[in-house]
């Protein structure tokens, strides 16, 4: 009768948003054979950057680091590191001792860096950090002293040296004008000349992802590429100098930092991108550029997420159509909720709490396994897709070496990767999976932007002073 006609009516149309949901979803889900893609194209862009040649035209800068060899475990003595690079500033003063292991000791200050001043002037921007610098002394009681200092700086610099880095171009939250060509080591002299109260003896710009494989080095010498997922993205590995055209010379191994962040570019990524990506891509301080970092990294997934959940609700598919004010802002989902709500030990009750705290009220059970899935789909591509680029990096150290199996340490940290419940046992599937014949651990970093940036310019003084002798 007419009861039933309506009962199925209601079922059709229940079927009907399932089935437009999943195919939305589809989208943002990748086949094997596109990973093998992304992996190909990364290889690919990876030679380019190296070559002499083709270096301009890449999308992945591969920048030499001028760091030759990883610690050899005698490094000691008292350093500063600088870090800048997420959302605040450190100062550290890291004491490295050597009683049969390495021991560090380190006391540190964490400075707030506003908006205001990521994306005012490159002055404004440099007086801060050594107003930081001078309160750190003080507080220290360490004026006059002036010690070693190694600055990561985690943004694509171009160096001709170790204590020299030429900011291609901001990334993340940044965008200081004034700053972009210039040397950092140089702003950061000029910054402290304007308020002539210090001398800085800089030895080292390093960038975090070296930072963190010497940091992870120093305990697995096995450890030869450093991995960032966190606010951004990025990697660095240990290559022949004869691979690496950009410097004169064929003996040894040098760090090349990837900036894998850049890959996409150059369209490598545009048939994977959906339209989400791309509201994502045209909101973002710097439209077209780090198009690989914006599908994988803490800052750019919530933005996805948010995107996704805006075009379900506007289908009339999630919330029961009814849009909020709160979910057209940006950057309500810090990477926080993310790894909140995929965890698994959480109930749907929980996961509309988490809602309900973004101010995404009204939610129902089904809303909230909606998003849970929503978020699994976007973190699982992140996972995937970092996955696809760790295979081309290690494959290539691999070919490099010439061998059939290589068994390798990579040293990670970034808070995504720290803090999400699923985002690193599917990057290592997607991993095993895209390179079979390289059998690689996992090392996590701590703390390597600041133990790094010391062991760095340790290993340099020790070059320096055994050259003078
Ligand atoms: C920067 C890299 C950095 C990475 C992780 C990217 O945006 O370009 O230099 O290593 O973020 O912090
Ligand atoms: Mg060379």
């Amino acid at each position: 009768g007419k009861g039933a006609a309506m009962v199925t009516a209601v079922a059709y149309r229940l079927a009907a948003q399932q089935a437009e949901r999943q195919r939305i979803l589809d989208t943002l889900r990748l086949s094997r054979e596109q990973l093998f893609e992304v992996k190909r194209r990364m290889t690919e862009e990876m030679a380019r950057g190296l070559s002499k040649q083709t270096h301009d035209q890449t999308s992945v800068k591969m920048l030499p680091t001028y760091v030759r060899s990883t610690p050899d475990g005698t490094e000691q003595g008292d350093f500063l590191a600088l870090d800048l690079g997420g959302s605040s500033f450190r100062v550290l003063l890291v004491r490295l001792r050597h009683e049969k292991k390495l021991k560090v000791n380190m006391h540190q200050k964490i400075y707030s860096i506003d908006q205001e001043t990521m994306q005012g002037t490159g002055e404004e921007l440099f007086n801060h950090i050594v107003y930081c610098i001078a309160d750190f002394l003080d507080y220290m009681g360490m004026r006059g002293a002036s010690l070693p200092l190694g600055f990561t700086f985690s943004f694509p610099c171009d160096q001709t040296k170790l204590d020299e880095g030429i900011l291609l171009k901001w990334t993340k939250g940044f965008k200081a004008s004034g700053c972009e060509g210039k040397d950092v080591v140089k702003l950061l002299k000029e910054a402290v000349q304007r308020k002539q109260k210090f001398d800085l003896n800089f030895v080292a710009v390093v960038n975090d992802t070296v930072g963190t494989m010497m940091t992870c080095a120093y305990e697995d010498p096995r450890c030869e590429v450093g991995l960032i997922v966190g606010t951004g993205t990025n990697a660095c590995y240990m290559e022949e100098m004869q691979n690496i055209e950009t410097v004169e010379g064929n003996e040894g191994r040098m760090c090349v930092n990837v900036e894998w962040g850049a890959f996409g570019e150059n369209g490598e990524l545009d048939d994977f991108c959906t339209e989400f990506d791309h509201a994502v891509d045209e909101c973002s301080n710097y439209p077209g550029k780090q198009r690989y970092e914006k599908l994988i990294s803490g800052m750019y997934l919530g933005e996805i997420v948010r995107n996704v959940l805006l075009d379900f609700t506007a289908k009339g598919l999630l919330f029961r159509g009814k849009m909020s004010e709160r979910l057209k802002t940006r950057g309500i989902f810090e990477t926080k909720f993310l790894s909140q709500i995929e965890s698994d030990r959480l109930a749907m009750r929980q996961v509309r709490s988490i809602l309900q705290h973004l101010g995404l009220t009204g939610s129902t059970c089904d809303d909230s396994v909606l998003v849970k899935e929503v978020c699994s789909v976007v973190a699982r591509r992140a996972a995937q897709l970092c996955g696809a680029g760790l295979a081309a990096l290690v494959d290539k150290i691999r070919q490099n070496r010439n061998q059939n199996q290589l068994s390798i340490t990579v040293g990670v940290d970034g808070t995504l990767y720290k803090t999400h419940p699923h985002f690193s046992s599917i990057m290592q599937e997607t991993l095993q999976d895209l390179a079979p014949q390289c059998e690689v651990t996992f090392l996590k970093s701590e703390d390597g932007s600041g133990k790094g940036a010391a062991l760095i310019t340790a290993v340099a003084c020790r070059f320096k002073s055994e050259k003078l002798l």
